[in-house]
């Protein structure tokens, strides 16, 4: 049995995984996971049709247990993305559950059902056949795809390395034991939901409970019968700040629960601080991405602080890389740089893009391409994406972030994207992109524009202002700032 899951190994019959009213023990899942991991042997990659239920778990642990790296593919993507991602990552057969209807381009694979016994009983965890042997720490785990915020979704090789030491990383940043119950909601395709949600809570040998769809209901419920840790990411947060002034029991359950952890996206400070004062509780916010798995997190002893994403995990390198190559040793809260990473958390290449894998390189330090500045204590704030957050105006370079951080905090504005647009006079002017609380008494250009210059300083105020019903979100919530122009 694989080292990455002492406590399958062990046989233990605590739960380990709980879809709805579906759950599975550590020992049960040893024995489901094993049985199909020998039927996956030979072969070369699998896809996993990764619904948010108990067999996409179990056949990615299964995998995993193998040693075939698997791909979580998004069962809701559109067949020019599914397209790239089969023929790119050409996985010899896909895992889904009995009765899950696949499209034409998965069709065509060989099929293997994941079939789930509940109450299988115990021990036997090895499963059909001879033991399999362990991987090397360097052997690729899974390969998992970008979520194409920026372009076209990229498959990063993850070592089983990476996955190792990034879930012992945050359980030492988050104090995160086998007594831990996750409550989750989000989707099972990125390394948010699977790597940390699900492989975390079996890595500690604790437990999931996955709630299917988010709902604050479902929430404050699972959370008040015994859930102890919320992942989240900053759309949930956002619908849990405006729910909380109607929901005392959302309130009290958040107050009760021992970590709420938010990633994926910046969390913006007016929900953090709605979320505080409501609740007494501090989101815990970590940054990480698809390529790296976490790099930087506020740990649980430590002191949570809105608008950053904390300090370098264990075994994570950090450092800020300005314009002219140079690395920004100041820790001013103001000298912008490109985040560069270097650790065991790494991932090893793009899949078929040799050219991608070597730009993103410079050495083993790996370029973000996300920008940020240090606090003098060291605590990363990030300000944005190079690509599309840092905007060159007047002279002046400006992160989008602390300037949507400044509108949200304005009663008219609901969400806000902010970003740069070619201008004749400033380089680029600074646009706001608003979703208003109130689509009948939008807000002015002029009274959004005071609102900034009083927060922050006058060069940051926007120029002008787009109004939307709503702003591109893709399915973990982030802003497609692409797509505004497009
Ligand atoms: P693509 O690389 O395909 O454009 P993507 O970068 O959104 O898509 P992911 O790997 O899922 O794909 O996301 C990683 C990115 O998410 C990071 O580079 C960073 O920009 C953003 N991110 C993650 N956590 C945080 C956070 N706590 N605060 C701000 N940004 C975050
Ligand atoms: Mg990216």
């Amino acid at each position: 049995m694989s080292s990455l899951f002492p406590a399958l190994a062990a046989g233990s019959n605590r739960q380990a995984l709980r879809f709805g009213d579906r759950c599975l023990s550590h020992a049960e899942l040893a024995t489901a996971a094993g049985a199909l991991a020998g039927r996956l042997r030979g072969a070369d990659r699998v896809a996993v049709w990764a619904t948010p239920t108990l067999e996409t778990a179990v056949g990615v642990v299964a995998a995993l247990l193998a040693g075939v790296p698997a791909v979580p593919v998004n069962p809701k993507t559109g067949a020019r993305e599914l397209e790239h991602i089969v023929s790119d990552s050409a996985p010899s057969l896909v895992l889904a559950a009995p009765g899950d209807e696949l499209p034409p381009r998965l069709a065509g694979l060989d099929r293997t059902d994941v079939r789930v016994g509940i109450g299988v009983g115990t021990g036997d965890g090895s499963g059909h056949g001879a033991p399999l042997p362990e991987p090397s720490a360097g052997s690729p785990a899974l390969v998992v795809y970008t979520s194409g915020t920026t372009g076209p979704p990229k498959g990063a090789v993850l070592p089983r390395r990476a996955v190792t030491t990034t879930l012992d990383a945050l359980a030492d940043a988050w104090q995160w034991t086998a007594d831990d119950v996750l409550v989750h909601a989000l989707p099972l395709f990125h390394v948010h939901g699977l790597i940390l949600g699900v492989l975390g809570p079996l890595r500690r040998g604790g437990s999931v409970h996955h709630l299917g769809r988010f709902t604050t209901d479902a929430v404050a419920r699972e959370l008040a019968a015994g859930g102890t840790m919320f992942f989240g990411v900053p759309t949930m947060y956002h619908r849990i700040a405006e729910a909380l002034p109607d929901d005392p029991a959302l309130s009290k359950a958040l107050s009760g629960a021992r970590l709420l952890v938010s990633g994926s996206a910046a969390l913006p400070v007016h929900d953090h601080e709605r979320i505080a004062a409501a609740t007494g509780r501090r989101v815990v916010e970590r940054y990480g991405m698809t390529e790296t798995l976490m790099n930087t997190s506020v740990r649980a002893d430590g002191e949570p602080r809105p608008g950053t994403v904390g300090l370098p995990l264990d075994g994570v390198e950090v450092r800020l890389v300005g314009e002219s190559g140079d690395e920004i040793t100041a820790y001013d809260g103001e000298s912008i740089g490109e985040i560069q990473v270097r650790g065991a958390n790494l991932f090893t290449e793009y899949l078929n893009r040799p050219d991608a894998t070597a730009a993103a390189f410079d050495g083993d330090w790996f370029r973000t391409g996300d920008m940020a500045t240090r606090d003098p204590d060291g605590y990363v704030r990030i300000v944005g994406r190079k690509a599309t957050d840092l905007i060159k105006s007047g002279g002046y370079k400006i992160g989008a972030g602390e300037i949507e951080n400044a509108l949200l905090d304005h009663p008219g504005v609901r969400e806000a994207a902010v970003t740069g647009e070619p201008d004749a006079d400033l380089g680029e002017r600074i646009v706001a992109w608003i979703v208003p609380a109130d689509s009948e008494h939008p807000p002015a250009l002029d009274e959004l524009a005071r609102h900034v210059a009083g927060q922050l300083s006058a060069h940051k105020r926007p120029r002008e202002l787009r109004l939307l019903d709503a702003l591109p979100r893709n399915d973990m919530g982030k802003v497609m700032k692409r797509a505004l122009h497009g």
